[in-house]
């Protein structure tokens, strides 16, 4: 039985990443990936014509390039090939007329291309920024922790500390608007609302889905501050950078291996090889986890319990960078904010729900998160 300290199943963007991380501080893993390829929904292919690559499904990285685990790993996955590339035309929307509208990468251009199709929609767009941005990090803390939880109760807290309580109640009604209403309140253009309703079905909501116009902001706003980075050569160069890294560190990263049974201390795969985890057994890693991961000491003898619910991170861009209508008081205070979650938003939790069910993991965890703070995003 091969031994590792942790054992990774899926080599998805998120278990890679957690691999990877894992393996930056120091830790011996081991990817099984029953694909015959490393990536998961990342693929690129030649499918067409001869000379031109393809990425099959997921080909766009802008949570990625704006999250914690890219700020740690992205220069030792640069040595490995990685090159981002990015656009000032992140996304646009085509009409039978053979009209298009842009979403840019600035909020006075977004206002600009706004008014261009209805004269006052970019105002919408500018009002919508001037709500958004300084409450960011509740965005994507919402979208990083479970809701029923410590660290879910904890940001509701810190809410209603920041906006008071009936700022808080007003705060959680938006979160719930679908895009639909949003759009028809904020925008009067037709184009307007064709080019940012698409955009909610990503998040595998329906634009008359409650929080769907949240979420239809919360992408907005990121591909504005984030662009769509794509890797020179397609999404692929991620998956095998990051497999090239993992080995590079005396990892071990294999694919045809399906997993069929995980044990307390390791996992079977189909053809009856058991592979042993010293440390950790780690199921699929969710992208919550990934957000949070970040490289832990080599692990000696934890001792002390985990904080189980650590603030997720924020995206690096979306501290405001120069909306013409905010006030330079309340343009100061979400980027300090942003500063001192980079700090907190840390943890070295694989999977937190085996951390839940097992009390020693409960304990490895805490050592883990006690680690120096990471270079977040
Ligand atoms: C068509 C499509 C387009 C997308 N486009 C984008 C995009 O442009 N930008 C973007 O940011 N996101 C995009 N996404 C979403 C993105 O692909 C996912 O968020 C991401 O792939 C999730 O990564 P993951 O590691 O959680 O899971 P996955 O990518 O699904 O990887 C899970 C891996 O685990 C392996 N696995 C599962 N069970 C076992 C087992 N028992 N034994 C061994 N291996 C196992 C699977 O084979 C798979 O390789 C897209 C998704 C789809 C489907």
């Amino acid at each position: 039985m091969a031994d590792h300290d942790a054992v990774i199943v899926g080599s998805g963007v998120n278990g890679l990443a957690c691999a990877a991380l894992l393996a930056k501080g120091g830790w011996d893993v081991c990817v099984l990936e029953r694909n015959d390829w490393f990536g998961g929904a990342i693929k690129t292919a030649h499918l067409t014509a001869p000379g031109f690559l393809h990425d099959v499904y997921s080909a766009w990285h802008p949570l990625w390039v704006g999250g914690p685990a890219h700020a740690q790993l992205g220069d030792d996955l640069a040595r490995h090939g990685l090159e981002y590339l990015n656009t000032e035309l992140p996304t646009a929307t085509l009409y039978p007329d053979g009209a298009s509208a842009f979403l840019l990468r600035t909020a006075e251009a977004n206002a600009t291309e706004l008014d261009r199709h209805h004269l006052g929609d970019g105002e919408g767009w500018l009002a919508m920024l001037g709500e958004f941005l300084p409450n960011a990090d509740f965005a994507f803390g919402v979208l990083g922790t479970e809701l029923w939880s410590r660290h879910g109760a904890a940001l509701a807290l810190k809410a209603v500390r920041r906006l008071g309580r009936e700022g808080a109640r007003d705060f959680t009604g938006k979160l719930l608007i679908s895009a639909r209403d949003w759009l028809e309140e904020a925008f009067i253009s037709e184009r307007a609302h064709g080019l940012l309703a698409p955009w909610v079905l990503h998040t595998g909501l329906g634009p008359d889905a409650a929080a769907s116009g949240y979420m239809a902001q919360v992408i907005a706003v990121a591909v504005q501050e984030g662009g769509m980075p794509i890797p020179r050569g397609g999404g692929q160069k991620l998956a095998d950078a990051l497999v090239a890294y993992i080995r590079e560190q005396g990892g071990t990263c294999e694919t045809g291996a399906d997993v069929q049974r995980v044990f307390p201390k390791g996992v079977r795969t189909a053809d009856g090889t058991t592979i042993g985890a010293r440390r950790r057994r780690t199921r699929r890693a969710s992208a919550r986890a990934t957000a949070r991961a970040r490289p832990p000491r080599r692990p000696t003898t934890p001792r002390r319990r985990p904080r189980r619910h650590p603030p997720p991170p924020m995206p690096p861009r979306l501290a405001p960078r120069s909306h013409p209508r905010r006030s330079a008081a309340s343009a100061a205070s979400p980027t300090r904010r942003r500063t001192r979650r980079a700090g907190d938003a840390t943890t070295a939790r694989a999977d937190h729900r085996v951390d839940r069910r097992r009390p020693s993991s409960r304990r490895h965890s805490r050592r883990s998160a006690e680690a120096e703070p990471a270079g977040a995003a």
